[in-house]
């Protein structure tokens, strides 16, 4: 894979039907979630309550971080402080070394694809199984998720069909999905029921309770904390709520924000080991700080990760997932990662038309498109832009600031696209017409054509 989105996309719209249909059940989804949250009069003030409570416990993090863990604390948690992705995985490894552990398994976590926990774990000889449906079908593939509520969304039932035969012995060429989900049901069970250590993901972590609260909508990350021994919880600074009454705004905000339903199907609240097991929760900074000072970007950590930017992205629906190069995509992942590592995530920004469908769409009301805006003007002040990028934006910003040398280009590119149409329409020079057609080119500019209407009146 290539850490270009703009190469990786070309790969993908190469297959143009399975462009137009990831495309179409994107958009199914994004219709669903309209139709979700036109059927309640008040979504507009619960986005504006979501947003206000995210704002205030970020301006008051230190406090409710620290209320957090003395309450985890007091109902029996064990609670660590990871500074980066690095020293995550590092107090994950320590807690299965010291249980003795080989196998784990994991329910749905960006944060741990985003500190890269399943290869990290591999090195030492750890098995890791993802047990959302999702997130297995693409482990047992080698690939990354696709999207962060819908890990494989980029695969058909041919396609999963294809790697259960591989991978699960199922019958070849049987597509039916009961089938498939019963092979997959039947397969999890085994790690369910032979693994010591399940690792969750975190959607809200209450300050007044020391409780986490843990959405799914297969019931995989109930079913791995209590038939495992010991539980670790990951969670990013940015998940916590000062009390459980909010909880009542993000959960009905969160499930219609994702797919369109009422409610995720298990909302799962963890307060307190069970008698004769571990409960630990890692809390993980990984430059959200660095996020968090920055007034530009600060209100980014109000993501709740509900995907609704992915679904209702142009640019995500017809380039997919993987073209982000990165297992947190979309536009919410063009926010984030540049902040983790600006080089290798800097052609991101770039990604986005950007038509600001994404903050009309944000439940917690982040101003996604700004920002991305935001983004590319430090990129290319910081030099992490492409440098034919960079000097194409000199070169407009030189044009753009002259009326005379605008009016000047204007002509010239009228009587280029007339006289040499292909010296423009060559693809190697010009990917803009890589997909579009050449339009006729004006006889005058509309200057020019405005200032003789008004000469005749
Ligand atoms: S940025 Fe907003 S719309 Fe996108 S995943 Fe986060 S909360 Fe959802």
């Amino acid at each position: 894979m290539s850490f270009s989105h703009a190469d990786n996309a070309a790969k993908f719209i190469a297959d143009e039907a399975r462009t137009d249909w990831h495309d179409e059940t994107l958009w199914f989804i994004r219709s669903k979630r309209d139709k979700a949250a036109h059927g309640l009069p008040e979504w507009e003030d619960l986005r504006q309550a979501a947003s206000d409570i995210k704002e205030h416990a970020l301006n008051n993090l230190d406090t409710y971080l620290i209320q957090f863990e003395n309450n985890a604390l007091a109902n029996g948690v064990k609670v660590h402080w990871a500074y980066d992705g690095e020293q995550h995985n590092q107090i994950v490894h320590s807690i299965l070394k010291n249980a003795g552990i080989k196998k784990m398994i994991k329910s749905k976590s960006m944060l741990t694809e985003e500190c890269h926990l399943n290869d990290y774990l591999k090195h030492y000889g750890i098995e890791v199984i993802d047990t959302d449906l999702g997130e297995r079908i693409v482990q047992l593939r080698e690939e990354t998720p696709s999207h962060i509520v819908l890990p494989a969304i980029h695969l058909k039932k041919e396609d999963v069909s294809a790697t259960f035969y591989k991978h699960l012995q199922t019958e070849k060429g049987n597509n039916a999905s009961r089938y498939l989900t019963r092979a997959a049901r039947t397969h999890l069970r085994k790690s369910f029921f032979t693994s010591e250590v399940a690792l969750t993901g975190v959607n809200f972590a209450v300050a007044e309770t020391g409780s986490i609260v843990v959405s799914t909508n297969e019931g995989n990350a109930d079913l791995g904390v209590n038939s495992a021994r010991v539980h670790i919880a990951s969670m990013g600074i940015e998940k916590i709520i000062p009390e459980a009454k909010h909880l009542a705004v993000f959960l009905r905000l969160l499930a219609r924000s994702a797919t369109g339903q009422p409610i995720t199907t298990y909302n799962s609240h963890f307060t307190k080991p069970m008698q004769g097991k571990e409960m630990h929760v890692i809390i993980v900074n990984n430059k959200r700080t660095k996020q968090l000072a920055n007034p530009d970007f600060r209100n980014s950590l109000k993501c709740i990760r509900c995907a609704a930017c992915f679904n209702t992205c142009p640019v995500y629906r017809r380039s997919g997932g993987h073209s982000y190069h990165t297992a947190v995509a979309g536009p919410f992942g063009s926010l984030h990662l540049p902040n983790i590592d600006m080089k290798a995530n800097a052609d991101l920004p770039f990604a986005s038309t950007p038509c600001g469908s994404c903050t009309n769409v944000c439940p917690v009301k982040i101003d996604i498109h700004n920002q991305l805006w935001k983004w590319r003007q430090v990129l290319m002040k910081d030099a992490y832009a492409p440098f034919g990028k960079k000097m194409a934006m000199k070169g407009m910003a030189w044009v753009l600031g002259s009326p005379g040398l605008y009016r000047f280009a204007g002509n010239m590119a009228r009587w280029v696209m007339r006289v040499f149409p292909s010296v423009l329409k060559n693809k190697k020079m010009n990917a803009w017409y890589k997909q579009r057609d050449m339009p006729t080119p004006p006889k005058e500019s509309f200057r020019n054509w405005f200032i003789t209407q008004k000469k005749d009146g």
